[in-house]
């Protein structure tokens, strides 16, 4: 290509599961910065009506395409978001879900190493399992069943992670790797079963609000855009900035707290009950984000409460539209 072309061109940027949750709000900021995105997705649990008007922009192309399946296109960076993130999305299909993080990993990075992209990869607080250690920093190994039901997960994204260096190490790509922590907001699946989409549309329908084991169980809520702001500044970061990075809110909460807070937001008075603990389900996480405070220049601005505010109209919405 001459240099002419090169100088005038836009960065072209590949979002992989950019029809879902988090990759909605991604590729509408990068669109917002002025870049092309090509956004692939096979529209498992995302959906085009997340994409809303960007599906107009002159600038923006939807494909439906399956990860684990091999993608020729020129790109200059990639965001690898592909995956069901939600318990009940991951188990519906677990031989997918594995072939969905470790085939689309491997596509994906041969992908990179062709047309020399960035890549950047959507990895997970799971890989730390049931932690023992706590709160969890990037050299922590991690507690995971790999014969269980969420290892479809858990393995696959860990796996994932080892590509990724492999490539790194061996192909020279470069690699951008985020453990990304519980993250909600605006286009959540409504029905995904995570516990906040959950907790809002139990309390707006004025059904009872499960908790499961005894509710002081802990998490770690990140509102999706810090995350997204944390996402572009770690594909951005200098090339040696390779991760794992730990990307989420450090302030951690009970299920029991969370569920006590959407009641008081919405003003619900849906009562609490209890159900069994799902299996391998862990007891407690918290991100230590020393690195990415560091590295990144980066925290979450926005609380819990805030985020709920801000998320429990898209909610209403959906009931509306529904
Ligand atoms: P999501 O389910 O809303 O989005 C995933 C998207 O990937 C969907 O649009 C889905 O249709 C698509 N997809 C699934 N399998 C595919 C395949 N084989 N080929 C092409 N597209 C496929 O989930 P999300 O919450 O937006 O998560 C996005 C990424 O972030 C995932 O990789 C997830 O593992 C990771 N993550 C999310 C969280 C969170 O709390 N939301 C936490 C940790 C990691
Ligand atoms: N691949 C892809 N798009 C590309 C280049 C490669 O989907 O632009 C796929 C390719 O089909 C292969 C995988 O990525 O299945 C890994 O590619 P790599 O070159 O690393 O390995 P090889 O092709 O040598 O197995
Ligand atoms: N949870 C709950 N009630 C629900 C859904 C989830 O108590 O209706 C609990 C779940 O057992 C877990 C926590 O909330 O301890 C977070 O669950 P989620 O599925 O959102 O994410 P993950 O377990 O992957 O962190």
């Amino acid at each position: 290509m001459s240099s002419t072309v090169r100088e005038f061109r836009r960065t072209r940027i590949l979002v992989t599961g950019g029809a879902g949750f988090i990759g909605s709000h991604l590729c509408r900021r990068l669109i917002d910065q002025g870049h092309e995105v090509l956004c692939v997705d096979n529209f498992f649990t995302g959906a085009r009506d997340n994409l809303g008007d960007l599906l107009n922009h002159p600038s923006f192309e939807l494909m439906r395409h399956d990860v684990t399946v091999p993608l020729f296109v020129e790109v200059d960076q990639i965001y690898n978001l592909a995956c069901p993130a939600s318990p009940v999305h991951y188990q519906f299909d677990p031989v997918q879900t594995t072939k969905t993080s470790v085939h689309g990993a491997i596509n994906m990075l041969g992908l990179a190493k062709r047309v020399k992209a960035r890549i950047l990869q959507a990895s997970t607080s799971e890989v730390y399992g049931d932690p023992v250690e706590h709160p969890q920093t990037e050299e922590y190994w991690g507690n995971v069943n790999p014969i269980g039901f969420r290892s479809c997960y858990d393995e696959g994204k860990r796996c994932a992670e080892t590509l990724f260096f492999d490539y790194w190490r061996q192909h020279q790509v470069s690699i951008k790797v985020a453990r990304i922590f519980n993250t909600y907001g605006p286009n959540m699946h409504p029905s995904d079963g995570r516990v906040v989409s959950n907790f809002v549309m139990q309390a707006l329908l004025g059904r009872p609000i499960t908790l499961f084991g005894d509710g002081q169980q802990t998490r770690s809520f990140c509102y999706v855009d810090d995350l997204v702001d944390a996402l572009m500044r770690l594909m951005n970061s200098p090339g040696d900035v390779t991760g794992p990075i730990n990307l989420g809110n450090p302030s951690e909460f009970t299920i029991r707290e969370l569920a006590e807070l959407v009641l008081e937001l919405t003003g619900s008075r849906s009562e609490l009950v209890f159900k069994p603990l799902p299996q391998d389900d862990p007891r407690q996480r918290r991100p230590d984000i020393s690195k990415a405070k560091t590295m990144l220049d980066w925290e979450p601005r926005v609380s819990l409460r805030q985020g709920l505010e801000r998320a429990i109209p898209y909610f209403e919405s959906v009931l509306k539209l529904g």
